[in-house]
């Protein structure tokens, strides 16, 4: 029986860091990494399959971090842990030992059960080439596509399937807007706006009541009476976290939120850690759980675990969600708290905005506007969040408001903080968006 001093179980982006931080620390150790797929699909990359990338072929993880670093990997289900033995059981038969383990096996997307969705042609995005390969064909034979869930996934595929040509793309999005988890409702109007500009339709504020057909979808039915017609519906409806294996091996884990680690990922068992979009984790801001299910955190959390294995280093920190997405030529990126949920969690807020031109002097050819939202604790004046919209620079901008938020940054230390600045690269040093987003608010207080 083969038996790595390190076993990793999942190998997407969560199971590949870990695999890479723990080569850094633990130079000498046999390392093995055991996944179900032949090739990893970049699951970012997904909505992108279906317009610009073209093909799930063009989408994929190289395995070229396993090689280089040394790592075994073997493709195969993990379908039992023995605690006792620290052995493990996989589908083909195979048994496989550990001195210490990582549970890495991600998340499903949500697939609630409402009347229809096992129709032939309701697809869950599930991160699987042969399946995205079947969506492909089934909607390059589409004329009506209906979207169920207007975050950032459902949006991302509205925008690449009208690319690809699919004539009518209809969002359904339960709450009043789309994007309203991760940004304020001012932003979440003007994606909307873009949708509708590129042909999309946004139907807000209704519920799928069912999908209606037989073997192949007709229609969608909404509770207010509307029947959406559609040849292929896409479910972009959130995720949960995989934590069958775990469970099954008596580890402590919440079917909802995920399995349960400490500071240092470990799970109750000391040889067994967990990380990624398995685990259950706690809002950086409130302490409360949080549904956040990301790769940020989860290479985030990769890197502590890979780093604890054998002697503990590292403490993870709660996530602050850093999202961005792109929606024809407008970008958007948000970090940490909206202001809709700053308060609804109970914080008094003050706002500040800025806007400015992500180049100077604005007549530098491929400039565009950039604009940028501060939420800060009005007692403390910690940022609790911002968010970005506007030119391609978003995502950047995005990041950096992430990092001051981590640092818990008060508005009075980001005045002073000192930008870089380049006429190609940035927004003019007097006119710095975040800057000056952080200045206003502080003159009203
Ligand atoms: C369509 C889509 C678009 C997204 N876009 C973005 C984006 O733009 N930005 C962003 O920040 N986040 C995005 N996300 C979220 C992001 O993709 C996830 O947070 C990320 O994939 C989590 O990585 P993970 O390695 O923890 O889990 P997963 O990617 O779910 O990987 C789990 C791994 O575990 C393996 N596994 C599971 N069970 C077993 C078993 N029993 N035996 C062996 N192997 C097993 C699987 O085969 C897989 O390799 C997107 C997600 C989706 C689905």
């Amino acid at each position: 029986m083969e038996k790595p001093d390190i076993l990793i179980i999942g190998g997407s982006a969560t199971g590949i860091t870990v695999a890479v931080s723990a080569r850094r620390y633990y130079p000498d150790a046999k390392i093995l990494l055991i996944r179900k797929e032949k090739q990893v699909l970049i699951p970012c990359g997904i909505p992108y399959i279906f317009g610009t990338l073209g093909s799930p072929d063009r989408n994929l993880i190289p395995d070229s971090a396993l090689r280089n670093n040394n790592v075994e990997l073997i493709v195969d289900e993990v379908v039992s842990i023995n605690r006792d033995r620290r052995t493990v059981e996989t589908s083909s038969g195979r048994r496989l030992g550990y001195e210490k383990m990582v549970l890495a096996t991600g998340s499903l997307p949500r697939v609630p059960p409402i009347p229809g969705f096992e129709l032939y042609s309701v697809f869950a995005v599930w991160k699987d080439i042969e399946y995205l390969k079947e969506l492909l064909k089934a909607l390059d034979e589409a004329k009506d596509l209906v979207i169920i869930g207007g975050g950032f996934i459902g949006l991302e595929f509205a925008d690449e399937c009208k690319k690809r040509g699919v004539v009518n793309v209809t969002v359904i999005e339960l709450l009043p807007h789309g994007l309203l988890l991760a940004c304020d409702e001012e932003i979440c109007v003007r994606v909307e706006e873009k949708l509708w500009e590129r042909g999309i339709n946004v139907l807000a504020n209704r519920k799928v009541e069912a999908v209606v057909g037989n073997k192949k979808v007709d229609y969608v039915k909404l509770d207010d009476g509307q029947n959406i017609k559609a040849d292929v519906v896409i479910l972009g409806i959130g995720v949960i976290p995989n934590v069958q294996l775990a469970r099954d091996s008596g580890l402590e884990v919440d079917e909802k939120e995920g399995i349960y680690v400490d500071e240092f990922m470990r799970t109750g068992d000391e040889n067994i850690f967990a990380a990624g979009d398995c685990t259950r984790k706690r809002c950086f801001f409130t302490g409360r759980p949080t549904f956040l299910r990301l790769p940020s955190i989860g290479t985030m959390e990769a890197r502590v675990a890979g780093a604890n294995l054998f002697r503990l280093r590292h403490r993870s920190e709660c996530p602050i969600g850093v999202f961005g997405t792109v929606i024809g030529d407008l970008a958007i990126g948000s970090a940490g708290m909206t202001e809709r949920e700053a308060r609804q969690a109970g914080f008094d807020v003050v706002t500040g905005e800025a806007e400015a031109p992500d180049k100077h002097p604005a007549s530098i050819p491929g400039t565009s506007d950039l604009t940028v939202k501060l939420v800060f604790e009005k007692d403390t004046r910690v940022l609790l969040g911002g968010q970005v919209y506007g030119s391609m620079t978003a995502g950047k901008v995005a990041n950096f408001i992430g990092a001051l938020i981590q640092k818990r940054m008060r508005a009075d230390e980001i005045v002073t903080f000192q930008v870089g600045t380049h006429p190609m690269l940035a927004a003019s040093p007097i006119a710095h968006q975040v800057e000056n987003a952080a200045e206003i608010p502080l003159t009203r207080l």
